[in-house]
C-alpha cells in the first residue's frame, strides 16, 4: 500500500519505519530541513547534542525495545543521577529518602502529606473523573495548604504559568505516574539513560532503515492541503506539487491538522474550541566547568525566569560533548505568550539575571556559548475535561488517520508513549489498512 506521513518526528518515523518493515512503500513529508522535530539535534559547534533535554527511563519498554529493534541496543547507556530543588534561594539534594526526610523547607506533616499524595495518585488508574477536577482542588486537598504553597504551586506556575488554574488534576496525576513507573522498574533501577551520539543517532538510523526498505522520506516538504480523492484515496499538496496515496497519516500538531486538512476529512478540522499547546523556551550554556552535580534541579522561585537546570553532562558523559557541559535552562509558557517572539538578546539578558542569582560565582570564562531554542506547540495543555477535544485516530474518512500527541489524553509527553501509541495503532489498525 502506499502510505504519506505528514511529519518526520519521532511519531512520523516511528510509524513510517514499523510501516516500511511490513512491506508498505510510505513517503514520510518533514517541513524542516533536519529530522526529528521536537527530538532533533542541534550543533553546539563542539560537538552535536539534542536540541531540547531528553532522556530515557528503566521503565520506557515501548522506547528501548524499539531503540533495539532498530540495532542500536549496543549504544544504549545508563547512568545514576541526583536530583535537586531550589527552593527559599537555596539548593537541595533530594535524591534519596533520607535527604527527602531531612528536606528542610517543608514540616514533618508537609512531607507526610506529599508521601501519601504520591502514593494515592500512584495507585489511581481510573483516570477520568480527574479530568473533571482542577488540579489546584485536588492538590490542596491531598497535600495540604502548606505543602501545596510551598512546593505545588510554585511548580505548577513554573511548568504552567497562570493556565494552572484551568488544568485538571490528570496533568500531575500523570506525572507521578511515570515517577513511579520509573521507581518500580527493576532494571537499571534509579539510573537514567540516553544513546550514544544522542537522538541524531537515532534518526539518522531510522532514515538509512526507512530507505533501505523502499520507501522515501523528504524535508523541506511542507503539506499545504490534505483532501479526499473522488476515486478514493487522499491528496497531498506540498511545496506546489500533488501526491496521490493510497492511505495518508498526520503527526503534527492539532493547529496544523485544522489549517491543512479539507474539513470533509476531520470533524475536529473547524471547530473553535480546540487543543492549547504550551511553547517552551530553552537556553542552553556549554560552559568549562559543572554548573550542578544534579540531572534536574526543580526551581520554586518565581524570582528565575525558568523552570528547572538540566545537568546534562552528570547524565551523558564528557566523551560525547567535547570535554565541555551542557546545561539546559527551560521556561515553559503558553504558545501565545509575546516572550516567544522575543530575540535571542533579550532571552539570553532575561535568562542570565536568573543565572547571576543562582550562580554568582559563575565566571565569563568558564562560559564557552549560549543558544536560545525554541518551539512553539510543544505539548497540549491538559483543560477540564481535554480529551472532549482531542481529536480521534480514525477520522470521518476511511482512508485519513491522525496520530499525535494530543491523543495522550492519561499520559506524559515521551518518546516512550509516542512508540506505544505507533504499535498500538499497527496491531489495532493495520489489518484493516
Ligand atoms: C523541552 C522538551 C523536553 C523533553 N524531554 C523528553 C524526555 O526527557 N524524554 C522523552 O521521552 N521525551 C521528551 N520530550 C518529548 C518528545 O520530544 C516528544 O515526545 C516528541 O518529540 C513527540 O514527537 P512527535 O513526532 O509526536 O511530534 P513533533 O516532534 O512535534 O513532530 C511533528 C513534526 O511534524 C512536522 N510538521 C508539522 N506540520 C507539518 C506540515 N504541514 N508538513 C510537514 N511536516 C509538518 C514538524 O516540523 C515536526 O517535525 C521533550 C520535549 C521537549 C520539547
Amino acid at each position: 500500500m502506499n502510505i504519506g506521513i505528514v511529519g518526520g518526528g519521532m511519531m512520523g518515523l516511528a510509524l513510517a519505519y514499523r510501516l516500511s518493515q511490513q512491506g508498505h512503500k510510505v513517503t514520510v513529508f518533514e517541513s524542516n530541513q533536519q529530522l526529528g522535530g521536537l527530538t532533533t539535534y542541534h550543533d553546539y559547534g563542539a560537538f552535536i547534542w539534542d536540541r531540547f533535554y531528553h532522556v530515557i527511563l528503566p521503565s520506557d519498554a515501548h522506547l528501548i525495545k524499539f531503540i533495539r529493534d532498530i540495532g542500536l541496543g549496543d549504544k544504549l547507556r545508563w547512568h545514576p543521577t541526583l536530583t535537586g530543588c531550589y527552593i527559599d534561594k537555596k539548593l537541595y539534594s533530594i535524591s534519596n529518602t533520607l535527604e527527602f526526610l531531612l528536606f528542610p523547607p517543608l514540616t514533618i506533616i508537609g512531607k507526610l502529606r506529599l508521601a501519601i499524595t504520591l502514593l494515592y495518585g500512584s495507585r489511581i488508574n481510573k483516570w477520568r473523573r480527574l479530568e473533571k477536577i482542577p488540579v489546584e482542588d485536588w492538590l490542596l486537598k491531598l497535600s495540604g495548604k502548606n505543602t501545596y504553597e510551598k512546593l505545588w504551586k510554585p511548580l505548577l506556575l513554573a511548568k504552567l504559568g497562570d493556565n494552572y488554574k484551568r488544568v485538571s488534576a490528570v496533568f500531575i496525576w500523570s506525572y507521578i505516574k511515570r515517577l513511579f513507573s520509573a521507581r518500580d522498574s527493576s532494571l537499571h533501577k534509579e539510573q537514567l539513560g540516553y544513546v550514544e551520539g544522542g537522538y541524531k543517532t537515532v534518526f539518522d538510523r531510522l532514515e538509512e532503515l526507512i530507505r533501505l526498505a523502499g520507501s522515501d522520506v523528504r524535508t523541506g516538504a511542507t503539506v499545504e492541503y490534505i483532501a479526499s480523492h473522488t476515486n478514493g484515496g487522499i491528496w497531498v499538496e506540498y511545496n506546489n506539487q500533488k501526491e496521490h496515496f493510497d492511505k495518508v497519516i498526520f503527526t503534527g500538531p492539532v493547529n496544523i491538522l485544522q489549517k491543512v486538512t479539507d474539513s470533509s476529512l476531520v470533524e475536529i478540522a473547524h471547530i473553535e474550541n480546540t487543543v492549547e499547546y504550551l511553547g517552551v523556551i530553552c537556553m542552553v550554556l556549554i560552559t568549562r566547568k559543572a554548573l550542578v552535580p544534579y540531572y534536574i534541579v526543580n526551581l520554586a522561585d518565581q524570582c528565575i525566569p525558568f523552570t528547572g537546570i538540566l545537568g546534562m553532562s552528570n547524565l551523558v558523559s564528557l566523551k560525547e560533548t567535547a570535554g565541555l557541559h551542557i546545561t539546559y535552562l527551560p521556561k515553559y509558557v503558553h504558545s501565545n505568550d509575546p516572550l516567544l517572539r522575543q530575540s535571542d538578546e533579550e532571552l539570553q539578558k532575561l535568562f542570565f539575571q536568573g543565572i547571576r542569582l543562582i550562580f554568582p560565582e559563575l565566571k565569563t570564562n568558564d562560559i564557552v556559548s549560549t543558544y536560545i531554542n525554541r518551539a512553539q506547540k510543544m505539548q497540549p495543555l491538559q483543560v477540564l475535561n481535554y480529551s472532549n477535544l482531542v481529536p480521534r485516530i480514525v477520522s470521518e474518512h476511511n482512508d485519513f488517520f491522525v496520530l499525535n500527541t494530543s491523543q495522550f489524553v492519561n499520559d506524559t509527553l515521551n518518546n516512550n508513549t509516542v512508540v506505544k501509541h505507533v504499535d498500538q495503532f499497527i496491531t489495532k489498525l493495520m489489518p484493516a489498512l
